[in-house]
């Protein structure tokens, strides 16, 4: 039987998502297989909403509320009611995250923003860019002849400089948060979509990292500068990954052995959770059969989802 009939018996269907953002193509520079099981045949693992995700995507929803609605008892019961939406009263978490350790990080959240000020210039939303005309990086007839998109939390005003904020929830007490976080192809990309916002290159990104587990609540904001050049090279980069994405899908939409594996990537940063699939018997159709009974199909749109995978465990 053809890979695409075994793909078929199991009702598994390759399609590209409608706009390339960094979950999609960011993965594909990890792993391209990875890209293709997640992205392309739109398969998540059954337990992909871990508590990590979930605390997340909670942290981001109240953030979120807080930053749009006037600060009043109303807008507090109102998160209340996303965390207890969300998260447990108890649970056996070893790092502590239910709803009581939340509303701590939240109130100490508000107090960080109060002492420490930023602007908002534009609040959490998605923006697909299709640079095609002269603009910061090229300033030529075609641009950077790119079209990609992302949800930004916000671009804000700090200490002087505009710029895109991205709000890392994590359990880890890193001590050098900036190392931690660069080089990176997410925050490349978003100095890249917010500078096409403004018209200028912005000098770089403000990540505001929330440390919290039972014993520790940390809240820092730290500046990432990325050199306008820099972002030119992403650019370029980002463009030839793109069209290799397009070719391997055109060319081999139904036959993932054409989407390279990267075994560097399996164990670390986190264990893949394709592992199972991937790592198994050459049987493609034991494969494809495990990879439906293990996953459910969601495909990717970071315009509807509000957040995605970003938590640095
Ligand atoms: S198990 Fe390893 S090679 Fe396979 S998809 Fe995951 S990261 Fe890639
Ligand atoms: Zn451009």
């Amino acid at each position: 039987m053809s890979n695409r009939a075994l793909l078929e018996k199991y009702g598994l269907e390759p399609r590209l998502p409608d706009h390339f953002d960094h979950t999609f193509t960011g993965t594909h520079g990890e792993c391209e297989r990875l890209a293709y099981y997640q992205f392309v045949l739109g398969r998540i693992p059954s337990y992909f909403d871990t508590i990590a995700l979930t605390w997340g995507k909670t942290f981001h929803a109240i953030a979120e509320v807080w930053q749009k609605e006037p600060h009043t008892p109303e807008t507090v019961v109102m998160i209340d009611s996303v965390i207890d939406t969300n998260l447990p009263e108890e649970s056996d978490d070893r790092y502590g995250r239910v709803a009581g350790r939340m509303r701590q990080l939240f109130h100490d959240w508000v107090i960080y923003r109060k002492g420490d000020t930023i602007d908002i210039i534009r609040p959490e939303q998605s923006a697909v860019i299709l640079c095609n005309s002269p603009c910061p990086y090229n300033d030529i007839e075609g641009g950077c002849q790119l079209e990609y998109g992302g949800r930004l939390d916000d671009i804000v005003r700090w200490q002087g400089q505009i710029g895109p904020l991205d709000l890392k929830t994590t359990v880890m007490n890193y001590t050098d948060p900036v190392t931690q976080f660069r080089p990176s192809h997410q925050m490349e990309g978003y100095v890249w979509i917010t500078s096409h916002l403004i018209g200028e290159h912005c000098w770089g990104s403000i990540v505001e990292q929330l440390v919290c587990n039972k014993s520790t609540i940390k809240i820092g904001r730290y500046t990432m500068p990325y050199a306008k050049d820099l972002i030119r090279e992403w650019a370029i980069q980002e463009r030839i990954r793109q069209g290799r994405i397009h070719e391997q899908f055109q060319n081999h939409a139904w036959d993932e052995q054409h989407w390279l594996q990267n075994f560097g990537r399996c164990w670390s940063p986190y264990p893949c959770t394709y592992r199972d699939t991937c790592l198994s018997s050459r049987d493609m159709d034991f494969r494809y059969k495990r990879l439906r009974d293990h996953t459910y199909e969601r495909r990717w749109d970071f315009q509807k989802i509000t957040d995605g995978p970003k938590e640095n465990v």
